[in-house]
């Protein structure tokens, strides 16, 4: 069963967009978010940005609204956008209300420092009137002093402070509601989304607060999203990292596409780690073919595998490989050898061969294999086991030697 087939039924909430509205949780694909780091007010340069994180796979964009000139500039940006723009609001009530005029598809709200319940529901009254959404963004870090005080920053605390907003939003018959309780601490916030999946049904949107810079950030961003993800919690995700926000989209949408959770837009570029037997340099090689390929939007897994005579049999379920040997790239689609070319035209062979694979399928490629290009690679394959044997890495040899310096064996 794939993980989109376990996800927690939750409502819906849309953000509108003319042309590309995203609607959140009720079934709808887990969406890609990520945030501006532009100021807000220079709105050509934010402009940029929000294009950018489209392209980079992001479905919704947030920008801060931290200021009238900020206000102002979302009025500029909001008819502009390629994609919902979400507003970022703390501390300033009055900035949520400015954002609704600028025309935004959602608020995001921090119920830890707007904390007058008549300042929360003037705006949920407004968002209400408008049919924006709002996003309940509970953070472990600015809790509610009260809240804090009574539970600590615990799992408890977040979902409580999420709670206490909802009922203010109640007041004013207001639920078009997504949450958020993040935290940088990964165990604190997996436990905060468990305990809210099983206290609310509104769409969750993850994430791990100032995860910080890759790879640690990555590393941990992935495995609070992912953990939640995989137990079918989470509508929406934004990795937070300290990087070129374009890094968060691409990651958040490289997640969803391995978890299942979204169809593959681009290459799943996977490589042997390399080892002894490597006729080529795989880092190398790998760094140039992801490079060729990011430019393109070719759904297929690709493989690049350092040595002919392991790698077409280890990446035989890539639809797409090459694997040198003796200065030679051979070239295969699902495990078999279909073309032998010069090593230094292994990457251009396999971009020319995925867009082919693309365009034509892989029955029409198998068929237009190369005569004799599956013996001359087991030509090749032959002749590198007899120069290396079966030890190429030389383990065998460094057993013995270990064995005769302890006197084993
Ligand atoms: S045996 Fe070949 S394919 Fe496997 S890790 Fe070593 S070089 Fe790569």
């Amino acid at each position: 069963m794939t993980a989109s087939a376990q996800r927690r039924p939750t409502r819906q909430v849309v953000l509108a967009h003319p042309s590309r509205p995203v609607a959140v949780g009720g079934g709808a694909p887990v969406s890609v978010q990520s945030m501006t780091i532009t100021k807000t007010a220079d709105h050509e340069a934010t402009l940029e940005q929000i294009y950018a994180l489209a392209g980079a796979g992001a479905d919704i964009v947030r920008c801060t609204c931290n200021d009238e000139a900020a206000a102002e500039g979302l009025a500029r940006i909001v008819p502009r956008s390629p994609v919902p723009i979400v507003a970022d609001i703390h501390f300033q009530h009055r900035l949520a209300l400015a954002a609704l005029e600028a025309g935004v598809s959602c608020l995001r709200l921090n119920p830890g420092n707007i904390r007058k319940p008549e300042h929360i529901k003037t705006v949920a009254a407004a968002a209400r009137d408008r049919g924006v959404p709002i996003r309940i963004g509970v953070n472990a870090g600015s809790l509610d002093p009260d809240i804090e005080a009574r539970l600590g920053v615990t799992p408890e605390a977040l979902v409580a402070s999420a709670e206490r907003e909802l009922a203010h939003f109640a007041d004013v018959g207001f639920d078009d509601v997504k949450i958020s309780v993040k935290a940088s601490d990964v165990r604190l916030m997996v436990e905060a989304y468990r305990m809210l999946a099983e206290t609310v049904d509104h769409p969750l949107h993850l994430g791990v607060t100032e995860a910080g810079p890759p790879p640690g950030g990555l590393i941990k961003a992935t495995a609070g999203i992912a953990t939640l993800l995989l137990e079918g919690i989470g509508d929406t995700i934004r990795y937070s990292l300290t990087a070129d926000p374009v890094e968060e989209a691409r990651a958040g949408r490289q997640l969803l596409e391995a978890l299942g959770l979204r169809e593959r837009t681009g290459v799943d570029l996977i490589a042997c780690p390399s080892c002894g037997r490597a006729e080529i340099d795989v880092i190398k090689v790998a760094a140039e073919a992801m490079a060729a390929f990011s430019e393109r939007e070719l759904p297929v897994q690709v493989a690049v595998m350092g040595c002919v005579v392991n790698g077409p049999g280890e990446a035989r379920s890539a639809d797409l490989g090459i694997a040198a040997g003796r200065r030679r790239g051979h070239l295969f689609i699902r495990g078999q050898v279909v073309r032998v070319v010069p090593e230094d035209e292994m990457v251009d062979a396999l971009v020319e061969e995925a867009e082919k694979l693309v365009a034509d399928g892989v029955e029409a490629r198998l068929a237009a294999a190369d005569a004799g290009a599956a013996a001359e690679a087991e030509a090749d394959r032959a002749a590198l086991l007899a120069d290396q044997g079966d030890d190429a890495n030389a383990s065998e040899a460094r057993v013995e030697l270990i064995r005769s310096r302890t006197g084993a064996g």
